[in-house]
């Protein structure tokens, strides 16, 4: 088995974050997406932890497909707006999950407001052979009061992680990875799966 690719199907369609995790697992594993097995509905993510979302998106693969599948989940949690949008980091500004929006609504919110202070935080459930396995990862920073940065998504142009003076949208994916909370939760995978292969 050490020598061959592990398949794991990510509960995503999501460019960037597939790219993201497939760096950090390496080409051991092969990652396949949501679309790649035929999985095109809207999965439901309606509890209130990050935990449970990503347990609950896990669960729906593994029942569609049998296969071993992990989902994660994220949000943004700022201090000041009592850990607001948490998850509901999404739709913060409404269903249509708009980035530009998000931000909008966050910087607005912390107009005037001096603590910037902010984590993300990720959930990765992990259903290997039927078993179910959580991992996290939690990096903490400040939200700035303008974007800055063209690459990644989300909420990174207006996020500067501890120890840095850039936003993750204007750092190279190598570093963000080497730091970020989903980094940190994919490391805690990686090591949990390279122990079993
Ligand atoms: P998801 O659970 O990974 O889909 O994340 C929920 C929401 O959190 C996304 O729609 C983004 O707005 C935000 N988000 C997740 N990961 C990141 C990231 O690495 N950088 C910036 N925003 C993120």
């Amino acid at each position: 088995m050490a020598d061959s690719k592990f398949s794991l199907v990510f509960a995503t369609n999501n460019p960037h974050k597939l790219k993201e995790v497939q760096h950090a697992l390496g080409d051991r594993f092969t990652l396949v997406t949501l679309n790649a097995v035929g999985i095109s509905d809207d999965i439901p993510e309606d509890h209130d932890t990050l935990q449970d979302n990503a347990l609950q998106k896990a669960r729906y693969v593994y029942s569609k497909t049998g296969q071993s599948c992990f989902a994660d989940d994220t949000g943004l949690e700022v201090e000041a707006l009592n850990w607001e949008p948490g998850v509901y980091s999404a739709r913060y500004a409404g269903n249509a999950k708009n980035s530009k929006e998000n931000i909008q609504k966050l910087l607005s919110k912390l107009k005037g407001v001096e603590n910037r202070r902010a984590r993300f935080r990720t959930a990765i459930a992990l259903i290997l052979n039927g078993e179910e396995f959580l991992f996290e990862g939690v990096v903490w920073g400040k939200i700035i009061d303008q974007e800055r940065g063209g690459d990644g998504f989300g909420y990174d142009p207006i996020f500067v992680p501890d120890g840095f003076t850039e936003t993750f949208a204007e750092m190279p994916l190598l570093l963000k990875n080497q730091i970020s909370h989903r980094g940190k939760a994919v490391e805690e995978l990686c090591k949990f799966l390279k122990s079993r292969f």
